[in-house]
């Protein structure tokens, strides 16, 4: 049995992983400051003896013995990381420092969740991890693109000096159940809107593009990414290829829910990328990887699971 740490285990992503991890037969610490996250989303693990949670924010120092570390702690939507844009780099930079200090300390294996982000406004197309990317520091997206850019240097840096043994997955746009009503990001407004039968709003003409990955794909690819070998580090793009323009997804939504709700135009936000699409070559080759659920699949699921909470 391993001893597992998950910080930001109760948000969208962690608290998925913490359930596959313990369904799995390992032991598992949740850490979260619960900015975006919530404990009704651990709620229903808290009485398997195996199951730990705590409240801690990552950018104090934290002590424990664990094997493994997946650092997912810092929140993802636009709307919540421009809020405190100083918190949100003290959230990765810091928050990389001290995962990684007490990594080298206990020598555990730790796994970075790095973002498309860090590819900002990609110029070329689709995106490969050879790619440095094409980010604005000074932007308002900045706190969380160099946030998140700064994190896997520290993570290569303490590879190369300390022999910590370290995985980045760079996960591009992924949605699912247990998103929370108000998490800002696209599929979860559209479909809160939709079901609700408020206007959908869409930034811009809606002519940019997203490549939307189903959450029990991406964790399939994160967790094939920790066992892989030592050797192998990544940083590998974990997404799903298909891409889709935000007005096509509108549209989906509308149909797949059978919504009255019309479409409104909003602005869009300063330094929205205008596309986004994963290479996933080193995946397939590396992890033995690719995506299972397709866009309509996982949205009809994500729509069920709304349906149960959004009144
Ligand atoms: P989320 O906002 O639901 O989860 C983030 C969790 O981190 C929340 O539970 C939040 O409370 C916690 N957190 C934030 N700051 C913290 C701090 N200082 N200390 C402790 N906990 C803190 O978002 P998510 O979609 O589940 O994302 C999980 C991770 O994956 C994040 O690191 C995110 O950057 C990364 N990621 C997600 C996506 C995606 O599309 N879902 C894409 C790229 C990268
Ligand atoms: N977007 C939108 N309407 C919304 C929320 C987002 O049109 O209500 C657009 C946003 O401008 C971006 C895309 O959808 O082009 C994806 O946004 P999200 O915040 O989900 O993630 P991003 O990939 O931009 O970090």
């Amino acid at each position: 049995m391993k001893k597992i740490l998950v910080t930001g285990g109760a948000g969208f992503l962690g608290s998925h992983l913490c359930e596959r991890l313990l369904n799995e037969g390992n032991e598992v610490v949740c850490l979260d400051n619960y900015f975006t996250g919530q404990k009704t989303n651990v709620v229903h693990l808290l009485d398997n003896p195996y199951f730990e949670l705590i409240r801690h924010d990552v950018t104090m120092p934290f002590f424990i013995e664990v094997d493994e570390i997946y650092n997912l702690a810092c929140p993802a939507s636009p709307v919540h990381y421009q809020y405190n844009p100083i918190k949100t780099v003290k959230t990765s930079v810091l928050g990389a420092v001290n995962m990684l200090g007490l990594a080298k300390r206990i020598k555990a294996k730790i796994l970075q969740a790095s973002t498309s982000e860090v590819y900002g406004d990609p110029q070329i197309h689709p995106q490969t991890e050879s790619y440095w990317g094409h980010v604005n520091p000074i932007g308002e997206r900045a706190c969380y693109d160099e946030g998140k850019r700064a994190a896997e240097t520290l993570f290569v840096n303490y590879h190369r000096q300390n022999n910590v043994r370290i995985k980045i997955i760079r996960i591009f746009n992924t949605y699912g159940p247990k998103m929370h009503p108000n998490d800002g990001r696209v599929v979860s407004n559209f479909i809160v809107q939709a079901l609700q039968g408020k206007d959908i709003t869409v930034y811009g003409d809606g002519s940019q593009s997203r490549s939307f990955c189903y959450y029990s794909d991406l964790l399939d690819g994160m967790m094939r990414l920790m066992n892989t070998g030592d050797d192998f580090t990544g940083p590998v793009n974990v997404g799903n290829p298909n891409e889709f323009t935000i007005l096509e997804l509108a549209e989906k939504v509308i149909r797949l829910t059978g919504s009255s709700s019309k479409i409104v135009w909003k602005p869009l936000p300063s330094d929205d990328p205008t596309q986004r699409q994963p290479d996933i070559s080193l995946a397939k080759s590396k992890l033995g990887w690719e995506p299972k659920v397709e866009l309509e699949e996982g949205l009809i699921k994500t729509i069920e699971f709304f349906k149960t909470i959004v009144k």
